[in-house]
């Protein structure tokens, strides 16, 4: 689960992080009393759950009030594109009014789980304010990297060792070694996946200010931290894989694909995808029933599958244990009947009711196309997009 900018200002706020003041605004009227508040010159910030804000027109410089106003209506009510989201992108529904910093120096600091070590590791460089993955690209040697241990956690004198390797004046050695110290604490306290801040800057006078702030909890944990799951804002998702996580169930968007494929397991799914491009094709997405799916939530696994207007081929690939064949395959030509969906299907059921299960597709008067293994499965599809020509 991602949080907004000011959401984790807040959480760094508290763990002791500096940062400068804000106001979250909703309309122009409310942009108006932020910016007269705060003060002149102030920086307007679309709070979307995406980074290149900076350069997708989603960070502004205004100098006055009235600019601060502009600036926050041409983003309210918006949808804004970065490098990091689809082409459809995501709502602006709040902006972010703070103080205009001035800034001596950009870092770049955030922690994340290192698989190989099995621990958290703190990445961060001097070159800030930039994309983390092109310094890494250019100059691997100006990465510092950190490890933490994940029964002691971070110990101070590693802390100021990533201090010292950053090259922060000695004025500065003090401040960044607890900040770091506290953005460690910030990500196993609350279960992060990322804790990012970029830029964290030096500002003219001296100070430490992270002038930007990403969090990303681990869905995983979710179950432990009732507070932080208030702070979800559903809004920013694609709204089927929200209307999915509605229903528990997995469901990711691909771009550029147009084969629907319900899968379950996630093995399944990498197989899944594997046999959709043989077939000479690109998955439009894909969605995981789970095990135990029951009827209700089959249906509408279906119908979020169909409704996505990419999709133009189905390719149902169930390995049956704890599901049912025959209950997956009625969930099936329900939905798809109800929607009224005439979109092809192909499906490969094997284990628990098989048999049943690609005798009720065969009977369904309907275009599916019941095959007995995934191998099968694969030919028929691709000759089926043989047949129906164009896209990938
Ligand atoms: P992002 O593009 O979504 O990561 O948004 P950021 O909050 O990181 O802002 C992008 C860039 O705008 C930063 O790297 C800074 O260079 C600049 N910026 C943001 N806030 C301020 C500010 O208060 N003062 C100045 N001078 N620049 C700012
Ligand atoms: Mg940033």
């Amino acid at each position: 689960m991602n949080l907004h900018e000011y959401q984790a200002k807040q959480i760094f706020k508290d763990y002791g992080i500096p940062v400068l003041p804000w106001r979250i605004v909703e309309s122009a009227d409310e942009a108006k009393i932020a910016a007269e508040e705060l003060g002149c010159p102030v920086i307007v910030k679309a709070q979307v759950h995406a980074g290149g804000r900076g350069k997708a027109g989603g960070v502004k410089f205004a100098a006055t009030v009235d600019e601060a106003v502009d600036a926050a209506s041409a983003m309210l009510g918006t949808r804004m594109v970065t490098h990091q989201t689809g082409p459809s992108g995501v709502p602006v529904n709040k902006v972010m009014v703070t103080p205009a910093a001035d800034i001596a120096h950009e870092y770049y600091l955030s922690v994340v789980m290192d698989g190989d070590e099995g621990a958290p590791v703190i990445i961060a460089t001097r070159e800030g304010g930039v994309e983390i993955e092109q310094v890494a690209e250019e100059h691997p040697e100006k990465i510092v990297r950190i490890v933490g241990d994940p029964l002691i956690g971070l110990l101070p004198y590693r802390a100021r060792d990533a201090a010292l390797a950053l090259g922060f004046p000695s004025t500065l050695i003090r401040p960044a070694t607890a900040l770091i110290s506290n953005a460690y604490r910030i990500f196993t306290d609350n279960d992060c996946s990322l804790v990012e801040i970029n830029p964290l800057i030096e500002t003219e006078d001296g100070k430490l200010i992270a002038l930007d702030a990403k969090v990303g909890i681990e869905d995983d944990a979710l179950f432990r931290h009732a507070g932080l799951r208030g702070l979800h804002d559903p809004d920013q998702m694609d709204p089927l894989e929200r209307e999915a996580s509605e229903f528990d169930l997995a469901y990711v968007k691909l771009e550029g694909g147009r084969v629907g494929c319900m899968v379950n397991g996630a093995g399944l799914a990498m197989a899944t995808m594997d046999i959709t491009k043989w077939a000479g094709a690109e998955p439009a997405n894909f969605l995981d029933i789970g095990g135990s799916a029951d009827l209700d939530r089959i249906e509408h696994a279906f119908k979020i599958i169909v409704s996505d207007p990419d999709v133009e081929i189905i390719l149902v690939n169930l390995f049956a244990g704890i599901a049912r064949s025959d209950v997956v395959a009625t969930g099936v030509i329900n939905a798809a009947r109800e929607v009224g969906s005439t979109k092809p299907v192909v499906a490969a059921m094997r284990g628990t009711n098989a048999e049943e299960g690609l005798q009720l597709f065969e009977e369904s008067g309907m275009d599916i196309t019941p095959a007995p293994d995934m191998a099968s499965a694969a030919i028929v599809l691709r000759d089926k997009l043989a047949s129906m020509g164009g896209g990938n």
